[in-house]
């Protein structure tokens, strides 16, 4: 069986960080699609269609996130940011803008690999899959119909309306961070942006009763100063 290469589009100004990036991807089986600047990453990825693109945040000609919004005018596919650490902040608006995912320089090449993996996963999944039921735990949560079962004893669990609208936006970017800004407006509108600490009780509440261990989450797990992501895929076992 053959099987069409997946193509990386990688957008990095910096030249020994872009040979890294290429000699690293193509070692794992990608073909590698390379820009230096902002306005040749939209020109190869509408040219190209590539199946992924790492981009840097600090472009010469432009932001990384100008190239993120540029290409969601045309195109659904993952995107992962490279940002540094001087770049926090402009992480969150990379996310916002359309990012699915980010690594912070410096970073290992398993990891890199790890995310990449990760986000051609989801691409796929999102292609075919009804992601009408959400495996959580020992949770099988059906979204269309709002009922939390476990399979293994049949036991029902009550979740709020809110607390479903937390894990159907979580869902919809299943493994992907979701910022605190998205969630708030997908859950309570545009006026609720600037009020994270709505979330913090909810997301609370919603280990409380999903996770194993509430303390030590695996599924509603948090990425410090950005948002939430959902991992529904994972190991429950401890680390
Ligand atoms: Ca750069």
């Amino acid at each position: 069986m053959t099987r069409a290469l997946h193509a990386v589009l990688v957008v990095e100004d910096e030249p020994q960080l872009r040979a890294l990036l290429r000699t690293t991807l193509e070692a794992a089986g990608y073909r590698v699609i390379e820009a230096e600047t902002a306005r040749r990453a939209v020109v190869e990825a509408r040219t190209h269609k590539p199946d992924l693109a790492l981009v840097d945040l600090g472009l010469p000609d432009a932001d990384g996130i100008d190239v993120i919004r540029a290409v969601r005018e045309f195109s659904s596919l993952p995107v992962i940011v490279l940002s540094a650490r001087a770049q926090e902040h402009e992480k969150v608006a990379a996310l916002d803008a359309g990012a699915d995912d980010y690594v912070t320089k410096p970073f290992g090449v398993g990891e890199l690999l790890a995310r990449v993996r990760g986000a051609l996963r989801r691409g796929a999944q999102v292609a075919d899959a009804d992601g009408s039921v959400v495996v959580i735990g020992d949770w099988a949560l059906d979204l269309a119909r709002r009922t939390t079962r476990n399979p293994a004893t049949g036991a029902t669990l009550h979740l709020t309306p809110i607390e479903f609208r937390i894990v159907t936006v979580l869902a919809q970017h299943a493994g992907r961070v979701v910022t605190h800004r998205q969630l708030l407006r997908d859950v309570w509108g545009p006026e609720a942006v600037e009020r994270p600490e709505y979330l913090r009780n909810f997301i609370k509440q919603l280990r409380n009763k999903l996770e194993r261990d509430p303390a030590r989450p695996r599924h509603l797990v948090t990425e410090i100063g950005v948002g939430y992501r959902l991992e529904v895929a994972g190991d429950d076992s401890p680390a």
